[in-house]
């Protein structure tokens, strides 16, 4: 039962990677988050990527004086991760970053326990969120270890391209490592298709090799053995790549808009995943019901 492990209450912590960029993690973390809101779930991002494309997206610039991410991860506790946290949306809270996260890799470097310090802040809010989600870099730095140290299971957002499974494949051998080494109750839970082409064969081959690939993981002891495919793929929509520029989740950008459904539906497998034990729930991504991606480009 992979849902009822380490949990402080029933918050889930999910860890958003991939060491790919441009796939989808900083769009999924935003919008997958606000509509988790939405649906009533108190729910926190956490950007964790020295870019600040979270905080961008959702307009919140930091200066010199702010409290962020940065201040939490060296001073781990429940007064710094109030003083960082910014109501975005109703429901809605982020815990901004700036570009000085950078300097995080070094000045972690000689503090003990350095590999757990966001696990550290995330207890002292305990009972505040019911769902927290983490945007990672794109590497495997001590960021990334923090995000995977305090996290109860990692969402993969991904495209169906040419080699995405023998991408995915070395994504989860690392955080098996990760596992074995910082937190061994962790768990890939789901993958996310972004951007995805409901039309072209190569999409449909890749998720149909994705899907084969997954249930060959089934009998095995791994952090993976019951991921699965979570639906609905996100399609691709131009409305999801404009909302950032006017700092705004796609449910305030163009709530009519395919973004926002695919995010709500998303939303909604994802509880219900929660509320069942993996092995109950099969949710299998079905392309027919999300036909009509927009074109590349
Ligand atoms: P990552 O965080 O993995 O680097 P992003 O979430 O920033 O990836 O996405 C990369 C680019 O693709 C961004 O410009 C984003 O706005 C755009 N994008 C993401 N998802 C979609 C989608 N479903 N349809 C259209 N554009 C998208
Ligand atoms: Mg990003």
């Amino acid at each position: 039962m992979p849902y009822t492990r380490r949990m402080s209450g029933d918050r889930r912590v999910v860890a958003i990677i991939n060491q790919k960029g441009g796939v989808g993690k900083t769009t999924t973390t935003a919008n997958l988050g606000a509509a988790l809101a939405r649906a009533g779930i108190r729910t926190c991002l956490i950007d964790l990527d020295p870019q600040a494309h979270l905080s961008l997206h959702f307009g919140v610039t930091t200066s010199g004086d702010s409290t962020t991410v940065y201040d939490v991860l060296l001073d781990p506790t429940g007064d710094t991760v109030e003083a960082a946290m910014v109501e975005v949306e109703p429901g809605l809270f982020l815990i901004p970053a700036e570009t000085d996260l950078a300097a995080a890799e070094t000045d972690l470097a000689s503090l003990p326990d350095r590999q757990n310090r966001l696990t550290t802040a995330l207890a002292a809010a305990a009972g505040r969120w019911d769902a927290v989600l983490i945007d990672c870099p794109p590497s495997l730095g001590i960021l990334t270890i923090n995000a995977l140290s305090a996290a109860d299971e990692v969402f993969v957002p991904m495209q169906a391209h040419f080699l995405a499974l023998q991408g995915v494949g070395k994504l989860l051998e690392t955080v098996g490592l990760v596992c074995s080494s910082v937190n061994p109750a962790l768990r890939v839970s789901g993958i996310v298709l972004c951007m995805h082409e409901t039309q072209t064969t190569l999409a449909r081959e890749v998720v149909e090799d994705l899907e084969t690939f997954l249930e060959g993981c089934r009998s095995q002891d791994v952090p993976w053995q019951h991921c699965r495919m979570l639906a609905p793929p996100i399609r691709r929509n131009i409305k999801l790549a404009e909302s950032p520029s006017f700092g705004q989740s796609i449910f305030m950008y163009d709530p009519t808009c395919r973004g926002a459904s695919d995010y709500t539906a998303l939303a909604e497998s994802v509880a219900a995943m929660w509320r069942s034990p993996a092995t109950e729930v099969e949710v299998k991504v079905d392309a027919s019901a999300t036909e009509g991606a927009e074109p590349i480009g």
